[in-house]
């Protein structure tokens, strides 16, 4: 069988493969209900009291490359004797000898009965919500998906004076939505369970700088709520639900992973052929390796990316592995070095008038940063490191409210003059300055 893709989730990794396989002529399936109409999730929890624009689509076209499946992906199997014979951790690491006469034929089952035969398929598949239950409040939504989010919308338009809005949760997506509605004149009161906010996000110095903003701008905190239960009814108008999410994952010859897909530096899972990208991978090899999802739009576009150029290397019909190798690297008889994801993963969080950044790897317990402010105090970073001594190296930063230098922290983590802690000790050192070198 020649090289057959298949994409299993349509949202921005999916997507964003699938748009980068077409332009390098490479044909592609996706499978998800709503392929070709899904659209950005970050504005669904910024922008459902101010009237901007929630619904920003991808516009994917489907196109003479690009197909469409509307359906959901229920189960992978794979023949069983290609599977042993033809797969060990070797291939899995040169992915690109995949695609020769005797590769791995999996097959995706679909809820409508169909299926699917793939050689090469990329799981992007995403995340959904936790959806607790607020007893006070059985209307309790999160803002997750576009449905949720327009059912809150309607409420929000129909209301004839200021909403008083309850939120559990304090992530990223509860104190947006928090602050969104304070800014829009609304009232807005987060339930969380510890004592501060975004504490699972950001280190101290940035998750108590925003839980002071925060609170001068109105919002009003509800620390140490044990349970929903706890919860007053009659309170609040809306209740907004964000206390996590958790990946979408289908078996695969009938496993199905406790928390997300673990992939390699190469985005491999460990089932042949199969790859993982966006919200429901964790990376566990590589520069960025992590014990979660990174689950942030930056690092699921740049997944898709990836997978796109790995699997459109990859010949359709294919000779014996040395044509392979030197088809793929050019003018170099030995095996190809495996491709390793690199980008610098980062996040971005629109509080209200906060903004906030985390670049490279960052830590909410770490308490050995270093940081550094603007003239004026206002806008500051911290700086993350892999060690204590003053030679260990710069690994995270995290901006607020200074976007030209969150710009500068991605180009020096991306580049090659990774500076040391003696350095950003020095008040003299110009970071913006090193970060165009
Ligand atoms: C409200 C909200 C706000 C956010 N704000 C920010 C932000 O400010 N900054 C930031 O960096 N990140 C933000 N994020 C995170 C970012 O949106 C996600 O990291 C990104 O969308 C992940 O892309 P993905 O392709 O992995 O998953 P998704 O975009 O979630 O797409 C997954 C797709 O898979 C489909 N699917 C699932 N299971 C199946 C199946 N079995 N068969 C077929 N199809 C299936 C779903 O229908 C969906 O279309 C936000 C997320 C949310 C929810």
């Amino acid at each position: 069988m020649s090289k057959r893709i298949v994409i299993i989730g349509g949202g921005l990794a999916g997507t964003t493969a699938a748009r980068e396989l077409d332009a390098r002529g490479q044909s592609v399936a996706i499978i998800d209900p709503h392929a070709g109409e899904t659209c950005e999730r970050p504005p669904l929890s910024k922008h459902l009291f101010d009237g901007s624009r929630h619904h920003l689509p991808y516009h994917l076209e489907s196109t003479e490359n690009i197909t469409f499946v509307r359906d959901w992906a229920e189960e992978i199997t794979f023949a069983e004797a290609a599977a042993e014979t033809r797969y060990t951790s070797e291939t899995q690491r040169h992915p690109h000898r995949l695609a020769d006469h005797h590769a791995t034929v999996g097959t995706i089952h679909l809820a409508t009965g169909e299926s699917i035969d793939f050689t090469h398929c990329i799981l992007a598949t995403g995340m959904e919500a936790n959806r607790p239950q607020i007893p006070a409040y059985p209307d309790a939504l999160p803002v997750y998906d576009l449905a949720d989010a327009e059912w809150i919308l309607d409420r929000v338009n129909n209301a004839s004076e200021a909403l008083n809005v309850g939120v559990l949760g304090s992530g990223y997506l509860g104190m947006e939505v928090a602050t969104s509605a304070v800014v829009a004149g609304h009232h807005a009161t987060v339930y969380l369970r510890g004592g501060e906010p975004l504490r699972k996000q950001l280190s101290a110095p940035v998750r108590q700088a925003l839980f002071e903003k925060h609170r001068a701008a109105g919002v009003e905190f509800v620390t140490h709520t044990a349970s929903p239960d706890d919860i007053r009814a009659d309170v609040h108008d809306l209740f907004i639900t964000s206390v996590g999410a958790r990946p979408r994952l289908i078996p695969i010859d009938g496993h199905r992973p406790a928390s997300a897909w673990d992939v390699d530096e190469s985005l491999a899972t460990s089932h042949p052929g199969v790859f993982a990208a966006g919200d429901c991978a964790i990376v566990t090899a590589g520069p960025y390796a992590l014990d979660h999802p990174w689950a942030c739009e930056p690092v699921a576009e740049s997944h898709g990316k990836f997978l796109a150029e790995l699997l459109a290397e990859v010949p359709e019909e294919t000779g014996d592995d040395g044509e392979r190798t030197s088809e793929l690297n050019p003018g170099n008889g030995s095996e190809a070095e495996p491709k390793v994801w690199s980008d610098v993963p980062w996040h971005w969080s629109f509080q209200g008038p906060e903004k906030v950044f985390t670049a490279g790897l960052t830590s909410p317990d770490a308490d050995d940063t270093i940081i550094r402010h603007d003239p004026t105090g206002a806008k500051f970073q911290v700086f993350h490191f892999d060690g204590p001594d003053p030679e260990s190296k710069l690994v995270g930063v995290e901006t607020l409210n200074w976007p030209p230098m969150q710009a500068a922290a991605r180009r020096v983590l991306g580049g090659n003059h990774i500076p040391t802690r003696a350095r950003l000790e020095d008040p003299n050192f110009d970071f913006k300055a090193h970060s165009r070198l």
